[in-house]
């Protein structure tokens, strides 16, 4: 079968190998483009977030490229995002255009809807469960490896001395992971990679300033939804840290669901409210950001996004309480990467002005 799936940042890389080690002919999706999203908001309801459009657009082009089956992932909670998949399958249904979407819901939702459409890709492929696994074992170290790396870029992009140096590096050891087709493999490319950027010629004696991005999945996962803004931020000398990474989500709502720290924090302004999405996370992570010393926070939020929109409304008590400014980036078809980097150099000089005063009058917090 030809089987593709969502775009999500770089971890087409691994699922990708998932695919084509399974039995399967893998279509992988095309980053996601201005066509992939004239493509989504054409065939979309007009008040539908961002995700659904370019996932709309992304499926209409694995589709052109032949794709039969699209693999995808549900949902639980308030939001949505649960009902995308089907929405999804009945457009495509009504376009006619013969393809399968089959989701994965949380195993935690429903342990056997979950297990029979693994072992639905595994038959069709033509695997025994003892290979299956061991593909399963080589994509989750992927997974991982992928991670690690664009994690270390972000901590040394801002100290880079020739500027795009980090971010190509990058993508050298993203090619040396997706070559890699066992475990010993992937952590040799893991290193190797790991080595590349170290080897990146680095000014350590700036004090980069701290900011935190969080907010919905994905558009804080997906580089092209929001603008490259890790990398904007990061050319401009800023340090930044995500709040998600695919292989941390994946394991707090498969394995673990051990999201405790960051729900618990949350509470004081949330109650036991559930908000759905990331609100709640994002209401979490802005003050453990701030009790980590960063300077400030991006929320990243798909325009009409409501539990990003609820966040965004409980955001000023959080900023003033723990003392850490927010900006807030609505991202639609209609945001244009100047119009972000606009935003984000206005909101550096505001944060570089306050870290100054705080410095001159010898002070951690300044009130906000
Ligand atoms: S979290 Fe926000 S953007 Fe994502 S599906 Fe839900 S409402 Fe849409």
């Amino acid at each position: 079968m030809k089987i593709s799936f969502p775009h999500m940042g770089h971890s087409y890389v691994a699922l990708k190998w998932l695919v084509e080690n399974t039995g399967h002919e893998c279509i992988v999706p095309p980053e996601p483009s201005s066509r992939t999203l004239d493509l989504g908001v054409r065939h979309s309801p007009e008040f539908a977030c961002i995700p659904f459009k370019i996932l709309m657009g992304t499926y209409l082009e694995v589709i052109e490229k032949g794709a039969e089956v699209i693999l995808t992932s549900g949902s639980k909670g308030p939001c949505r995002a649960g009902l995308y998949w089907v929405m999804h399958q009945y457009i495509l249904e009504e376009l006619d255009v013969g393809v399968k979407v089959v989701a994965f819901e949380p195993p935690l939702c429903d342990l056997k809807d979950f297990f029979q459409k693994i072992r639905w890709v595994r038959k069709t492929g033509g695997l025994s469960l003892k290979e299956f696994v061991q593909v399963l074992r080589v994509t989750w170290e992927k997974l991982k490896a992928i991670d690690e790396i664009e994690k270390l870029s972000h901590e040394i992009r801002p100290y880079e001395t020739n500027r795009g140096e980090t971010t190509r590096k990058l993508w050298q050891a993203l090619d040396m992971l997706d070559a890699a087709n066992n475990e010993v493999d992937v952590e040799d490319a893991l290193q190797e990679g790991q080595k590349l950027l170290q080897g990146v010629s680095q000014d350590r004696s700036r004090n980069p300033l701290k900011i935190g991005i969080i907010g919905e999945i994905y558009v804080v996962l997906e580089p092209a939804a929001n603008h490259y803004i890790q990398i904007m931020l990061g050319e401009m000398g800023v340090l930044t840290d995500r709040s998600i990474y695919l292989s941390s989500y994946t394991s707090k709502n498969t394995i673990e669901n051990r999201e405790g720290d960051v729900l618990e924090v949350a509470k004081p302004y949330l109650g036991e409210a559930p908000i759905g999405g990331h609100g709640a996370n994002s209401i979490g992570e802005t003050i453990l950001y701030a009790q980590n010393g960063f300077d400030g926070i991006v929320q990243l939020a798909p325009f009409a996004c409501i539990p990003e929109i609820v966040a965004k409304s409980i955001m000023p008590a959080v900023s003033r309480d723990h003392g850490i400014p927010v900006l807030t980036l609505f991202i639609d078809e209609q945001t244009s990467k100047a119009g972000v980097q606009t935003r984000l150099e206005a909101f550096v000089d505001l944060l570089d002005k306050r870290r100054q005063v705080k410095a001159k009058r010898g002070i951690e917090r300044l009130v906000i």
